[in-house]
C-alpha cells in the first residue's frame, strides 16, 4: 500500500554494500560472554577505524552492565576512550528501548538522558529495539536520540512462529520509518533468517520504505553469510559482520569471506584485505586470554532453529549454568526454552525477554517442577509490564504468577514514576562524592547494586589483585587471603601454597594445595565458611552466621538455586502466612521471591542482604505457633 510513495527506489541498490563491524560489541559478547576489555581494544582501534566500515558497533547490549559487573571499567569511559583512537568511523551503540541496556522498563527521565550523554560522549547512530516489538516501548528513546542529535536505526525484532510472517515484519518496518527512523534493521538476534526468506523479506521492505535497510544476523546455524549474499542481492544497504577471528558460530560472519565473495562484483566493499588480516591476527592473540569465558555453545549449532536462542544468549546461558553446577542440564534447559516461549505468546527471543525466558525454563528444569518457583520478571511480563505478546499467553501460567490481577493495557512506562532524583538522593547517601557524576547517577539508576559495589571497589583504589589459579578447573577462583603461609607440623615446618578449588562433589570441595612446591589434592568438607559468589569470587558471609543448618523442618525456607540475597522481607517474631514472601533471592541476574510454606512465627533469619546462598541451608527459620 505504501509502495506508490516510492516506485523509483524498486530497483536493488548497485551501490557498494556497507559494512558495520560489530567485533567490539556484539562479536565479543556472543563468543566470550561480553568480556573484552577495553585495554584490549584500544591497541588495535586505530586500524579498524582505517577500514572503511559504516559504523563501528562498541557500545549498548551487554556491554554495559558486563562493564561494571565483571570488568571493573567505567562504560562512559569506554566510549571516550576509543573515540579518541577512532575519530573516523560513526559509533553505533544497541539499546533495549525502554530497557535501555539493564532488563526492565525504567523511567522516561531515565531514558531521556541516558540518551543525552551517550551521545554527548560520542555515540552516533543507536539501534533501538524493543523485544516484544510493541511500538510503544519505543516512543521515548525515538524522541530523545532525535532531540540530541543522534541517528535512529530502528529495529524489528526477527523471529518464527505461527504468529511471525514477512507481510507483518514489512508492515513493522514501516512503522518504524514512520517513527523517524533514518536507517530500518532486521534484527536477526538468534540467526533465524534463511537465505530465501531474507530475499523475500528484503525486496518486499525496499518496496515499502525509503531509508536504508540494515541486516544483523548471527552465523549460529552456519546460513548467515548464504543470508548475506541473497539480502545484498535483494538490495539490502547496510550488514553486520566480525573480524574472522571474532566470528562465526554465535557471532557475525566473518568480513574477510563477505568481501571475497563480492570481489569484482557491483557490490564490493573494497576493503583493504592486508589491513583485515593484521586485525584479524591482532584477536587471535587477544581471544586467547578470555579463554575461560569460551563455552561449548560458541560453535556452530543449527539445533538453534528450533531453540531460538540468540547468540549472546547460549553462551551466557551456558556460563550460568556452569556456575550453578548444572552445564549438564544444558539440553534439558534448551528443550525447556521453547515450551516456556509458547506460554509467554511467542515473544522473539532477545534480551531481556531471551534472559526471562530463559532463566524461567532454567528454574523448570533445576526445580524439577514447572513453574514452582517464578521470577520477579516472569510475573511482570505475564502482567504487561514489558508489552503486548503478537501471540496468545498461557491463561493458567498467567493466574499462577498474577493471581486475580488483570494485566495492564497502557504503555508500561506510564506506570513507571521519574526515578532519577530519587537514585540521586540514593547515591548521595551512599557515596557522595559518586553521586556529583550524572553519569554515575544513571548507572547507579540502571543498576544499583552492581553499581554500588562497582563504585566502591573503584574507590578502595588499590585495585585488588586477584590470584589466578593455574589449575585447570572447571570454574577457576580467585582465593581470598591467606593463600600462601607456613605450618609447623610437629617441628617441622612446611611451606603452604593455595593454589585453587574445584566444584565441591560428594566427598567435599577438592582443593589444589601445593606443600613445599609439591601438589597435593585436598578434599574439604562442604560446611566452609566460605563460598565461592556467581563472579567467582569467594565471599565469607560477612555479619552473618558463619555456618547455616541444613533444612531438617517443613517450616525452614531456602533457596531454589545457588544465589544472593537482595531483601529479607521479614523479621524475627514476624507473623507469616503460608505462601508469603520472605526473600527475594537474585541468580542468572533474575530475581525470584521465596515463600514460606507453613503458617508460623520467624524464629530465627541466618542471611542479610548481600549474602551468597545455598540450596538445603536454612535460610529463614519458621515454626508453627504454639
Ligand atoms: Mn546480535
Amino acid at each position: 500500500m505504501a509502495a506508490s510513495k516510492n516506485d523509483a527506489k524498486k530497483k536493488p541498490s548497485v551501490a557498494p554494500i556497507q559494512i558495520m563491524d560489530t567485533t567490539l560489541r556484539d562479536g565479543h559478547q556472543s563468543l566470550i560472554a561480553t568480556r573484552l576489555k577495553t585495554e584490549d581494544m584500544l591497541p588495535i582501534a586505530g586500524k579498524i577505524d582505517q577500514i572503511g566500515y559504516s559504523a563501528i558497533e562498541m557500545w549498548g547490549g551487554a556491554t554495559f552492565d558486563a562493564a561494571i559487573r565483571y570488568l571493573n571499567e567505567d562504560p562512559w569511559e569506554r566510549i571516550r576512550q576509543l573515540k579518541k583512537v577512532m575519530p573516523k568511523t560513526p559509533f553505533q551503540m544497541l539499546l533495549r528501548g525502554q530497557n535501555l541496556v539493564g532488563y526492565r522498563h525504567y523511567a522516561d527521565d531515565v531514558v531521556e538522558r541516558f540518551i543525552d550523554r551517550a551521545i554527548l560522549n560520542g555515540i552516533d547512530i543507536i539501534r533501538i529495539f524493543d523485544a516484544l516489538n510493541d511500538m510503544r516501548n519505543l516512543k521515548t528513546s525515538f524522541r530523545a536520540t532525535l532531540k540530541y542529535g543522534g541517528k535512529v536505526e530502528g529495529a524489528l525484532c526477527y523471529t518464527v512462529s505461527r504468529f511471525h510472517n514477512n507481510d507483518l515484519f514489512v508492515d513493522l518496518a514501516r512503522r518504524l520509518e514512520d517513527m523517524g527512523s533514518e536507517s530500518v534493521c532486521i534484527k536477526d538476534m538468534a540467526g533465524l533468517l534463511s537465505p530465501y526468506d531474507a530475499f523475500d523479506l528484503i525486496t518486499k521492505m525496499k518496496a515499502a520504505i525509503n531509508v536504508p535497510i540494515h541486516l544483523h544476523t548471527h552465523d549460529t546455524s552456519a546460513m548467515a553469510v548464504s543470508t548475506y549474499v541473497k539480502a545484498i542481492e535483494a538490495g539490502v544497504d547496510i550488514i553486520d559482520t566480525a573480524i574472522s577471528s571474532m566470528a562465526s558460530g554465535t557471532s557475525q560472519p566473518p568480513v574477510e569471506t563477505i568481501t571475497r565473495i563480492l570481489q569484482g562484483e557491483p557490490r564490493d566493499p573494497k576493503l583493504d584485505m592486508n589491513l583485515l588480516t593484521e586485525i584479524a591476527d591482532y584477536f587471535v592473540d587477544v581471544r586467547k586470554k578470555y579463554k575461560e569465558f569460551e563455552s561449548d555453545y560458541t560453535g556452530v549449532d543449527p539445533r538453534v532453529l528450533t531453540y531460538q536462542i540468540p547468540g549472546g544468549m547460549t553462551s551466557n546461558l551456558a556460563l550460568q549454568l556452569s556456575e550453578q553446577n548444572a552445564l549438564d542440564r544444558m539440553k534439558e534447559v534448551l528443550e525447556e526454552v521453547p515450551k516456556v516461549r509458547e506460554d509467554f505468546g511467542f515473544p522473539p527471543l532477545v534480551t531481556p525477554s531471551s534472559q526471562i525466558v530463559g532463566t524461567q525454563a532454567t528454574l523448570n528444569v533445576l526445580t524439577g517442577e514447572r513453574y514452582k518457583v517464578i521470577t520477579t520478571e516472569t510475573k511482570n511480563y505475564l502482567k504487561g509490564l514489558y508489552g503486548k505478546s503478537w501471540g496468545p499467553i498461557n491463561e493458567d501460567i498467567q493466574k499462577k504468577a498474577i493471581g486475580g490481577e488483570a494485566a495492564i493495557t497502557c504503555r508500561p512506562a506510564d506506570l513507571v514514576d521519574p526515578e532519577l532524583e530519587k537514585a540521586k538522593k540514593e547515591l548521595e547517601k551512599e557515596l557522595k562524592s559518586v553521586s556529583k557524576n550524572i553519569e554515575n547517577v544513571i548507572t547507579y539508576a540502571l543498576f544499583p547494586q552492581v553499581a554500588l559495589d562497582f563504585f566502591k571497589n573503584k574507590s578502595s583504589a588499590a585495585k585488588k589483585k586477584t590470584v589466578e589459579p593455574k589449575l585447570a578447573m572447571e570454574a577457576p577462583v580467585p582465593l581470598l587471603a591467606p593463600s600462601e603461609y607456613n605450618i609447623k607440623v610437629h617441628g617441622e615446618t612446611f611451606q603452604v601454597k593455595v593454589g585453587g578449588m574445584g566444584h565441591p562433589g560428594e566427598e567435599g570441595r577438592p582443593y589444589f594445595i601445593y606443600i613445599d612446591g609439591h601438589l597435593e589434592e585436598v578434599m574439604v568438607d562442604s560446611q566452609l565458611e566460605v563460598v565461592p559468589s556467581a563472579e567467582g569470587r569467594i565471599d565469607s558471609h560477612a555479619g552473618g552466621r558463619s555456618t547455616r543448618p541444613k533444612v531438617t523442618h517443613e517450616g525452614d525456607v531456602t533457596t531454589p538455586m545457588p544465589g544472593a540475597v537482595v531483601n529479607v522481607k521479614v523479621r524475627p517474631k514476624d507473623k507469616v502466612k503460608a505462601g508469603q514472601v520472605v526473600l527475594i533471592i537474585e541468580a542468572m541476574k533474575m530475581q525470584s521471591e521465596v515463600h514460606t510454606s507453613i503458617d508460623g512465627i520467624v524464629k530465627d533469619i541466618y542471611v542479610q542482604e548481600g549474602d551468597k546462598v545455598n540450596p538445603d541451608e536454612v535460610l529463614v527459620e519458621v515454626r508453627p505457633e504454639k
